[in-house]
């Protein structure tokens, strides 16, 4: 690892968590000098809901699930049979309560400031990730990192109104994307007219963003906690957070405690289990979505882009010999079941748009939950109890923006804090 300021003073940090946003917060805390500890009730890093996510970095593409076009889409999504929006309505407090910040975060001047919010977000994560690949040589390669670009199709010309509105925003917070026309899509990204029947025939316009990457996250998680030289607890579920002198002092699990300086919780969906007996349920919903993972057998007939089908919601990763198709989003508490039918119908749409690209004898099902806040910004911060920081709710975006809520949550606890826009990030506030 680099050598770097050493902020932490050898200080002792135990992290909860070690998928993407645990092991990324692993990472930068070691490089600031602190001793980590890494628990997990996993056996290994990355096989919680960072296990087969969608492999996007998708920088450019943080606006929030909750916006007035959601809120009026969603009685449609709702009665369809195969939209890609589930959900069954649940009568626990915290989930009405979800729920009602969910809609209330519908506003336009919401969605604008959580967007260039997220924006500034994700630059600092993709310079950070950059950073972290180019000190640690093969762990770009390994984790299966590239460069392709991401082609957003649309098959629906009205929409094109909309997307200009929201490029023209993007554009004035630094994105580079530009529309560009069937035909473009299609030079941009061969496989859409590889063969006959190929996908591309009904492509209204598409948006090309040339800087967006993808990578492999959960080898990402593994490759991060090996390089922060953490001390792993794993397959060490932890029950509770014991407080001691007015602050967190030590984490208990089966048969043991640990004691640590300062502790950061990063347990994606499940953070409520440890935060509840403390007072406090964090506005974390599970949403669940799916993936398959299937081999390449015709390099020419298989995206090389990273390519969204936005009427769908369905996105499109190279993962090296690979193709992952990840999408749907189920509001169904915290369970990880997988639909056999939301499996078909993403083999479905993958031979739909790319023919003759993949086998399907041997397709890698995968079911995970998002960890999703009302209005989209993660929770990253000092919470009210001393001791004790939150790295969590990223969402869809977790990958995203993991190396930039850890790059912030390093610098908080080190002394050099830093906001993101008018806002922190910090959510000490509402845990009170
Ligand atoms: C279908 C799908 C596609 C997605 N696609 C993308 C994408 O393309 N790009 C993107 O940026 N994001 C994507 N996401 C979102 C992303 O996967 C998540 O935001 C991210 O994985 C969350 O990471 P995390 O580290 O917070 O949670 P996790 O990866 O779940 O890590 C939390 C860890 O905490 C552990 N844990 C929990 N409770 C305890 C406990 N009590 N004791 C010990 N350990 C505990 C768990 O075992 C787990 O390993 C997608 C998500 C889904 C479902």
């Amino acid at each position: 690892m680099a050598a770097s300021p050493s902020s932490g003073g050898g200080r002792h940090v135990c992290i909860v968590g070690a998928g993407i946003v645990g092991a990324a917060t692993a990472y930068a805390l070691a490089r600031d000098g602190w001793q980590v500890s890494l628990v997990d009730a996993q056996p290994a890093p990355g096989l919680g809901e960072s296990r087969a996510n969608g492999a996007q970095l998708s920088y450019s593409y943080v606006e929030p699930l909750a916006t007035p076009d959601a809120l009026r889409a969603l009685p449609g999504w709702l009665l369809s049979d195969d939209s890609p929006l589930r959900w069954r309505p649940r009568p626990e407090a915290a989930h009405l309560r979800w729920l009602a910040a969910f809609v209330a975060a519908c506003r336009w001047r919401e969605v604008h400031r959580t967007t260039a919010a997220l924006l500034a977000l994700s630059g600092l994560s993709r310079t950070t990730l950059h950073r972290w690949l180019a000190e640690q040589p093969g762990m770009a390669a390994r984790c299966l990192h590239a460069q392709p670009g991401k082609l957003v199709l649309y098959r629906d010309a009205a929409s094109r109104a909309a997307v200009e509105r929201q490029i023209g925003f993007q554009r004035r917070l630094g994105c580079v994307q530009r529309i560009v026309d069937a035909d473009e899509c299609r030079a941009l990204e061969p496989a859409l007219g590889a063969s006959a029947g190929a996908g591309g025939g009904d492509i209204a316009f598409g948006v090309w963003t040339a800087d967006e990457e993808v990578i492999d996250t959960s080898l990402l998680a593994q490759a991060l906690v090996e390089a922060s030289g953490a001390a792993r607890h794993f397959g060490a579920p932890a029950f509770a957070f014991e407080q001691r002198g007015g602050r967190i002092a030590a984490l208990r699990l089966e048969g043991r405690t640990l004691e640590a300086d300062a502790f950061v919780l990063a347990a994606g969906p499940a953070c409520a289990s440890l935060l509840q007996p403390l007072g406090w349920t964090p506005p974390i919903e599970p949403i669940r979505g799916y993936s398959v993972t299937l081999p390449v057998v015709n390099d020419a007939a298989a995206p090389r882009a990273s390519v969204t089908d936005s009427a769908r919601k369905l996105v499109y990763a190279r993962l090296g010999p690979q193709l992952r198709i990840a999408g749907f989003a189920e509001l169904c508490g915290a369970d990880r079941r997988i639909d056999p039918r939301r499996i078909a119908a993403l083999c479905d749409a993958v031979r739909a748009t790319f023919p003759g690209a993949c086998r399907f004898d041997d397709p890698q099902p995968w079911a995970g939950l998002r960890p999703a806040t009302p209005g989209g910004r993660p929770l990253v911060g000092a919470t009210r109890w001393p001791g004790l920081w939150l790295n969590a709710g990223h969402g869809a975006l977790g990958l995203t923006l993991a190396c930039g809520s850890a790059a912030l949550i390093a610098d908080e606890m080190s002394g050099r804090a830093k906001r993101i826009d008018d806002r922190p990030f910090t959510f000490a506030a509402q845990a009170a």
